[in-house]
């Protein structure tokens, strides 16, 4: 493992820091609290500060020599609804709120690399530290791009990081192509006529319906997807009636689709309301199907993943690189800024993911261990992409 000396000899401070924000978790958009301790510390380093960019976001700029190059390296600052069961000392004190994604690890370790490249300066450009609100479902990554983030801070190339438990702590997975699915929802109302259960030729039956539209749906997936295209398509919800004996008149599904790329969710979107109206006109119900698009899926950009296996293979060696890893089907709106410029998404291992220590779970903590790991990599990320001619 090659963590830069400067950042290992700081390895306490950043569990300091990462454990601070750990035990002030905040929610979508109200990252008060955290995007200020962000803020005030790259003011203190020197570094140019911007508040308030997609609501709650913070923008630092370290420019060094003369080259118009431009990259953003992004970190995400939000935690999740949930109470945190962990009874360490830093354990969340924000009821029903948590760092159980690891947020607080992946802006941590962004402060670290920017306290290094601001004192160093040993590339050739600028970077632009992007942290952002609201990952978990919000759209804090559209919030700060609508809000001119590009205008305001060019940049060639994006970069971004989450720590993902069951990979060993020292490694990376980095590659090409699809790496997070998108994630939509969608809502159907059945409108039939409510009858006596007794007499149903009187009614027509929304729930016969409903059960038949969720049999069909799953033929999207096993029947006319191309098996090598990954895509999820689950019903969540199925609500009707009221009594033993009463047909009711209408019967309400929602459910999600995931898929890893732009074609098969533009399939589903399209095929999940082609049979709605097939299976209601066979029911003689009538069909009201909305779709809601969600984040899009993460592609990384194969020039840029280049760039990030170089990087990491700087610090946990070629072996610590893993690039036979499959996709994850969960969601991730970093997505949004590889769309605008080509980008990169890398895993961090967190460790083994033992004793609910996985994403979103209320026994889940960062590994402090990864911090001057991932710092160590932003910097070398930084020195690789922006290296001086
Ligand atoms: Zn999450
Ligand atoms: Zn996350």
């Amino acid at each position: 493992m090659n963590i830069i000396d400067d950042i290992r000899a700081r390895q306490s401070e950043l569990s300091r820091i990462r454990r601070d924000i750990h035990a002030y978790p905040e929610l979508a958009f109200d990252e008060h609290r955290t995007g200020d301790v962000v803020a005030r510390h790259l003011e203190a380093l020197g570094i140019e500060t911007h508040r308030g960019i997609g609501r709650t976001g913070v923008v630092g700029v370290i420019r060094a020599g003369s080259s118009t190059r431009a990259i953003g390296l992004r970190a995400d600052m939000d935690a999740l609804p949930i109470t945190e069961r962990n009874t360490f000392e830093h354990c969340s004190r924000h009821a029903g709120r948590m760092h159980a994604c690891g947020h607080d690890g992946h802006t941590t370790m962004l402060l670290g690399a920017a306290e290094y490249l601001a004192k160093h300066r040993n590339f050739d450009g600028t970077v632009v530290l992007i942290f952002q609100p609201a990952e978990e479902g919000e759209g804090g990554a559209p919030a700060m791009l609508a809000d001119g983030l590009l205008e305001r801070f060019p940049f060639e190339m994006v970069f971004g990081m989450h720590n993902w438990p069951g990979l060993p702590v020292g490694s990376f997975g980095v590659f090409p192509g699809p790496v997070m699915a998108s994630s939509d929802q969608w809502e159907i109302h059945l409108h039939g006529r409510g009858a006596h259960a007794a007499m149903p030729q009187q009614g027509l039956d929304p729930i016969v319906a409903g059960a038949a539209l969720v049999q069909s749906l799953q033929s999207l997936i096993t029947r006319t997807r191309d098996p090598l295209e990954p895509a999820v398509l689950s019903v969540t919800q199925f609500h009707a009636g009221e009594a033993y004996n009463a047909i009711p008149d209408r019967a309400y599904l929602m459910g999600t689709v995931r898929a890893l790329s732009h074609n098969e969710r533009d399939r589903l979107e399209h095929a999940i309301g082609v049979v709605t109206d097939g299976i209601a006109a066979a029911h003689g119900v009538r069909a009201e199907y909305t779709y809601r698009r969600g984040y899009p899926p993460t592609i990384n950009d194969a020039a840029a993943a280049a760039v990030c296996a170089q990087a990491a293979a700087k610090v946990a060696g070629a072996t610590g690189v893993l690039a036979n890893l499959r996709p994850s089907m969960g969601a991730e709106d970093f997505a949004y800024f590889a769309q605008a410029r080509p980008g990169c998404y890398v895993w961090i291992g967190n460790g083994p993911g033992e004793g609910g220590c996985t994403l979103h779970n209320p026994n889940y903590d960062f590994n402090d261990e990864a911090l001057p790991i991932g710092a160590s990599y932003w910097v070398r990320l930084v020195e690789t992409a922006l290296a001086p001619a």
